[in-house]
C-alpha cells in the first residue's frame, strides 16, 4: 500500500459508500434488512451498484481541477452541468439534488460567482461539501504537511459555491487534512486524536467552528452509538462517518456500519468511504465491490486526472 494506492482508494472509497448506502437513503435505522452489499432499489430507483449525487459533484470537481487547475466558478459551472444536463450522473440524469446546493447553484447561474453563491445562513449545514471532498485532498496531498495553510484553504474553498456557512467550511478543513493525513500512511489513532499535532497548526491557521471541534476532539468515540445519528446535518454526518471508521477492523466493516446508520446513508456512507478509502487504499476494498461498481471506468478517469498533475 503507498500513497497512490490510498489516494485511489479515497475516491473509489466515496463511490463505494455511496452506493452501499443509496438502497436504504431516508430509511430509519433498523426499519429495513441489514445491508451486506449492494441492493437495487431506493427511493430513486437505482440498480445495485450504482451512486448517487455525492459521487456525480466529486466527478464534476476531480474534473474541474484536472482540466483548469483551481477555479471556484469553474467547478460551480460543471455542477450545473450535472444538475441542469445530467453530466457526471451514472445514468445521465440528475435524479437527486440537496436543497441547499440547488439554491446555491441558482443563485451562481444569477451571479456567476462560485466564491460567494454558497449559501452562508448558519442553518444551512448541511453535508453536500464533505460528501465530495476527496478529491481537494486527493490532488493536493502533496501540501501536506509542509503547506497546511494552502491546504486547508483549498478545502475551505471547494465548500464555497454550494455550502458558505462556517460549520460547512470548517468540516472540509477538518475533513481534508485527516484524508490528507490518512492517505501519507500516518496511523489512524494519531490522525484521529484530539492533539494531533497538525490538528493543532490547522486550529491555529483556521479556529475550528466549536460543532466540528467537538467532533475532532472526539465525540464519535461513542461506545454505544446511542448519540450516533447519521443525518444531513454535517455535524452528525462527519461524527456518525469517524464513530463507524475510528475503530472498524477493515474497509468493508466500516462502510457497512455507515450505511446501516440509514437515515442519510448514502452521504453517511461516502464520507466514510473516503476515510476507510484513504487508510486502507484501494487494495483494502473487497474486490467484488470493486467489480460490481456501476461506472467504474467514469471513476478511473477521474482519478488518472488528478494524480498524473505534478504536486502542488
Ligand atoms: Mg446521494
Ligand atoms: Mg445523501
Amino acid at each position: 500500500m503507498n500513497l497512490r494506492d490510498r489516494q485511489r482508494g479515497a475516491l473509489i472509497g466515496l463511490a463505494i459508500g455511496d452506493a452501499l448506502g443509496a438502497a436504504v437513503e431516508f430509511m430509519s435505522p433498523g426499519s429495513f434488512r441489514e445491508v451486506t452489499g449492494y441492493r437495487g432499489g431506493g427511493p430513486h430507483g437505482i440498480k445495485a451498484g450504482e451512486w448517487t449525487d455525492d459521487t456525480s459533484m466529486a466527478l464534476a470537481l476531480a474534473d474541474s481541477i484536472a482540466s483548469v487547475g483551481w477555479d471556484l466558478n469553474d467547478q460551480a459551472r460543471r455542477y450545473v452541468q450535472w444538475w441542469q444536463n445530467g453530466m457526471y450522473s451514472v445514468n445521465g440524469r440528475c435524479f437527486d439534488i440537496g436543497l441547499t446546493t440547488r439554491g446555491s447553484l441558482s443563485r451562481f447561474q444569477q451571479t456567476g460567482d462560485g466564491l460567494t453563491s454558497g449559501n452562508r445562513a448558519e442553518d444551512a449545514a448541511g453535508n453536500g461539501s464533505i460528501m465530495r471532498l476527496a478529491p481537494v485532498p486527493i490532488r493536493y496531498a502533496g501540501l501536506f504537511p509542509d503547506r497546511l495553510d494552502e491546504l486547508a484553504a483549498r478545502c475551505i474553498e471547494s465548500s464555497l459555491p454550494t455550502h458558505g456557512s462556517p460549520v460547512c467550511q470548517s468540516a472540509c478543513a477538518y475533513f481534508g487534512l485527516v484524508l490528507c493525513g490518512l492517505m501519507h500512511g500516518l496511523p489512524r489513532a494519531e490522525v484521529l486524536g484530539a492533539e494531533w499535532p497538525m490538528l493543532q497548526r490547522l486550529r491555529a491557521i483556521h479556529p475550528l467552528h466549536p460543532t466540528i471541534d467537538a467532533v475532532a476532539r472526539g465525540s464519535f468515540r461513542d461506545a454505544t452509538g446511542a448519540s450516533i445519528r447519521g443525518s444531513g446535518y454535517v455535524v452528525k454526518s462527519l461524527e456518525a462517518a469517524l464513530w463507524a471508521f475510528h475503530d472498524a477492523v477493515d474497509f468493508r466493516q466500516a462502510v457497512l456500519r455507515a450505511v446501516n446508520l440509514g437515515d442519510d446513508a448514502d452521504t453517511t456512507g461516502a464520507v466514510c468511504g473516503q476515510l476507510a478509502g484513504a487508510c486502507w487504499g484501494e487494495s483494502g476494498i473487497p474486490v467484488d465491490w470493486l467489480s460490481d461498481l456501476a461506472k467504474r471506468d467514469m471513476i478511473d478517469t477521474a482519478l488518472q486526472g488528478l494524480v498524473r498533475l505534478p504536486p502542488g
